[in-house]
């Protein structure tokens, strides 16, 4: 209880009682943990005793790939959505890969299938497609490259210096962002698609301006996944890695980080001593996973959380994020 009291759970409104509990869930969970050889990866966006009971390490997408393809693990309880457990799938085919919240879903994810993906493609021959890792593995597996948020901006830079164009799906928002910050055209030179996440495209543009009025000298961050008219008005757009950097290394009298809930809780544990102001929203899909479902999935996973993918579909996925992992100049060996 102290432990979890003491890394920051007191601080967001966990009472005697809701610690208790926790403790009580967290302490068996680690058990079983053990016991299993399980790791478990946990997205900033999910519970905040989930991240600070049970969860191994605590990232975005991309560094929860890396540090998957790196642990001796046996099983991977992956805690957030089914598109990041089936990538740790695929860089672990031999690991036994869990999710706890079989529903997880995600609605970039689903905004693009295969035969959208195999229409793009005969529409523009010979364009690469830079595919944005919030997908299923089958549409992983049409394309070539894979980015994150962190990384979009640079793989696709390096897209640009060998082709005169390029696809990226699915998320239309980001789409957008790239094309701004690489001063490509929309439509002729950056083909997208209209994919958008239902946490980010709900963000209005007109707020920014009246929460610099009500608190001055506030640092606003936003994801990159926000409308190029919000990201306009920032002062810095990122991945979620990024934007925890940013706190990290800057000094403001208080800081707005605009995306999923997640994350504001999770900088308020690490960072006690500033000040954070909230225009966030929480994301369904991510909060789907608790400490019970945790504790289940190690226990007796129902067969709806056991993560499997195809092996031909696999194979053709891992090269497309291993191809992100070149072209992002990253050392990792998969
Ligand atoms: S926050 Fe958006 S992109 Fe992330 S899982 Fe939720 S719906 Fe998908």
């Amino acid at each position: 209880m102290d432990r979890l009291a003491g890394a920051g759970l007191a601080d967001l409104g966990f009472c005697e009682k809701d610690l208790a509990q926790t403790a009580s869930l967290t302490w068996r969970i680690n058990v079983l943990k053990g016991e299993r050889q399980a790791v478990i990866p946990g997205h900033v966006y999910q519970r905040p005793e989930l991240l600070v009971g049970v969860a191994d390490f605590v990232g975005d997408s991309y560094k929860l790939a890396k540090l998957c393809a790196q642990s001796p693990a046996k099983v991977i309880v992956f805690c957030g959505v089914r598109f990041m457990a089936e990538t740790a799938k695929i860089l672990n085919p031999e690991k036994t890969v869990l999710l706890p919240a079989p529903g997880a879903g995600c609605s970039l994810s689903e905004s693009i299938t295969v035969a959208e993906v195999r229409r793009l493609r005969a529409q523009h021959p010979g364009v690469p497609v830079a595919t944005y890792i919030n997908t299923s593995a089958a549409v992983k597996a049409e394309s070539d490259v894979i980015v994150t948020s962190a990384n979009a901006a640079c793989i696709l830079g390096r897209l640009f210096a060998k082709h005169p164009k390029v696809i990226f799906i699915p998320d239309e928002l980001m789409g957008r962002n790239l094309a701004a910050a690489l001063g490509k055209k929309v439509g002729e030179e950056l083909i997208i698609w209209k994919g958008t996440c239902i946490v980010h495209d709900k963000f209005d543009a007109f707020a920014i301006a009246l929460y610099r009025e009500i608190y001055p000298g506030v640092r606003i961050l936003a994801h990159a996944e926000c409308s190029p008219a919000l990201v306009a008005l920032v002062d810095f757009v990122g991945g979620t890695g990024d934007m925890m950097g940013y706190v990290e290394k800057t000094r403001a009298p208080y800081y707005m980080l605009v995306t999923e809930c997640g994350l504001g809780e999770l900088a308020r544990m690490r960072f006690p001593e500033k000040n954070f102001v909230f225009m966030c929203r929480l994301c369904p899909y991510m909060k789907m996973t608790d400490l019970r479902g945790v504790l289940r999935a190690l226990e007796d996973p129902p067969l709806s959380a056991r993560l499997e993918v195809p092996a031909d579909i696999a194979v053709r996925a891992k090269a497309a994020v291993r191809r992100m992992f070149e072209l992002a100049e990253d050392t990792v060996k998969l």
